[in-house]
């Protein structure tokens, strides 16, 4: 079955859950390991799936700005634009960034805009391959449904570091991600790294 040491290095996972030893549990083992995907259940209840009017109210990428950054997965800020985790990541470390403005198409964005996603893009990289030791990168903006974007009317672009080995049965058979750090720990340990302005 798999471990925590088959996704990436298991040099890029600087925060592992202390495991107790069964004997001081209830219950008994079987022949099963366990893979506890605690994010799975804001999906399966639906949260964050905006019904879009147009203005962004129900946007997820227009509220997380004024939350908090812990409550909002918030990385980074700049002036026109933002950096936040991916709630539903294709692998640790996979953030957006996104202008502060509610609009949808590439084209659209003023050019201070597209400097400053361009150069938040570029920053999300060096401290990504800093902290996780990262050897490529996925980088990409879904535009409109058809291609793919789940939240279509508010641009988003993708950061996904990559490692060897990263796309392992998993995904491929049982449709499912194994991520081996916590969104809260990926967030702060980012946080952290990125340069203050
Ligand atoms: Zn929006």
């Amino acid at each position: 079955m798999t471990t925590v040491g088959d996704v990436g290095d298991a040099s890029d996972v600087e925060h592992v859950e202390e495991v107790r030893p069964g004997w001081e549990l209830a219950g008994a083992a079987d022949g099963f390991e366990r893979l506890w995907t605690p994010h799975r259940l804001a999906y399966l209840s639906g949260e964050n799936k905006p019904a879009d009017d147009g203005a962004g109210s129900q946007c997820p990428f227009c509220r997380a700005p004024g939350q908090d950054d812990e409550t909002g997965l918030t990385v980074a800020r700049g002036e026109h634009a933002f950096v936040v985790l991916n709630l539903y990541p294709y692998n640790t470390g996979h953030v957006m960034v996104c202008p502060y403005r509610h609009v949808s198409l590439y084209p659209d964005l003023t050019a201070e805009e597209t400097l400053e996603v361009a150069e938040l893009t570029k920053t999300a990289m060096r401290v990504l391959t800093d902290v996780s030791g990262c050897q490529g990168f996925n980088l990409g903006m879904n535009q409109g449904s058809v291609a793919g974007a789940g939240i279509a009317a508010h641009l988003h672009q993708h950061v996904v570091p990559r490692w060897g080995g990263d796309a392992n049965f998993m995904p491929v058979v049982g449709r499912t991600k194994v991520l081996p750090q916590l969104l809260g720990d990926t967030r702060s340990l980012l946080a952290e790294v990125w340069p203050k302005a």
